[in-house]
This record gives structure tokens, sequence and C-alpha cells, in this order.
């Protein structure tokens, strides 16, 4: 079976930088998303459209076509009193923090600056250039439940 809209595929990939850095991997194949629902990076999605179990390829995608480049204005300094004061802020530190978008997302604790901690609201893949190399696992059809949720159950996804 080939991926393409409402099936399942379970991939296996290794994500690298420019610099041959590896970001992050799944390699027990319990990586799956459903197909046309944006879950992973539209890129990377394209490029495995047709793409069938035992399929290997490499993808690179830039940055603006991932997660967008670094936005300066993303980056905010504030107070450190408005951090919890149980905890020790330290650079390198992530949490969730509400955007100015409204949306919830990952920001991290950039550098500390006297009494003001710099925080850098910006994906953490922001400005990086991904590249992918992947290996299709697993396609199969989507269950009418898994389409009516938009998510996949059972392993790798949603147990409920
Ligand atoms: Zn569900």
């Amino acid at each position: 079976m080939q991926i393409k809209k409402n099936t399942v595929a379970s991939l296996n990939y290794v994500l690298k930088d420019d610099e041959d850095n590896v970001l992050d991997q799944s390699d027990s194949g319990d990586f799956t998303y459903l197909v046309g629902t944006g879950q992973i990076i539209p890129g990377l999605e394209k490029a495995v459209e047709g793409k069938q179990a035992g399929d290997q390829l490499n993808v690179s995608i830039m940055a603006v076509d991932a997660y967008g480049e670094r936005a300066l204005e993303k980056i905010q300094r504030v107070p450190q009193s408005m951090f919890p004061q149980d905890v020790d802020i330290k650079p390198g530190m992530q949490f969730e923090a509400q955007a100015s978008d409204g949306n919830v997302a990952i920001a991290t604790v950039d550098s500390i600056d006297g009494d003001v901690v710099v925080v850098d609201h910006n994906h953490p893949l922001a400005g990086k250039n991904l590249h992918f190399e992947v290996e299709v696992v697993d396609v199969r059809e989507a269950s009418s439940e898994e389409l009516e949720h938009g998510h996949v159950h059972g392993p790798g996804g949603h147990h409920h």
C-alpha cells in the first residue's frame, strides 16, 4: 500500500541539521501519523507520498519551509519576577508559554541578564535546514474511527 490520504504511515527517521548533528530520531517504528492531516511538516509529508513499506529516502527541507526563520521579535525580555519563585531558571530551559498570537508553544530561556530573563519564543527548530533520512516501516488504511478523530489509535498513537 502506498502512502496517501486516509492512510496511517509508520516511519523511522533520523533528523540532522546542516552540520550533521542529530536533532531527533525514531528507529522503533512507533512514529505514526494520519496522512493528509498536517501532523508532520508539509515538505516531508509531500516527499513520502506514494512511498511504501521498505522504501528509503533522504529529504532536505529548507528552514523557511519547515519551522521558519528565527524571528527577532519573538525574543522577549521578561522580568525574573514573572517566573515562579521555586524554579531555577537556566539558559536552555524550555517551558510552555503563550505567544503573542495566543497559541501555546515551547519557549526557550536564551540567557539571563541581571534580573531579566531573555526568552526565545521561536520554535527550537526555527532557522534550521532539516535533513531527514526516512524509512517507511508500514502503511495501512486508517480506520473510520481514526478518520473521525483525526489521529492515529493504537501503537504510536492515542489510547483512549
Ligand atoms: Zn481518537
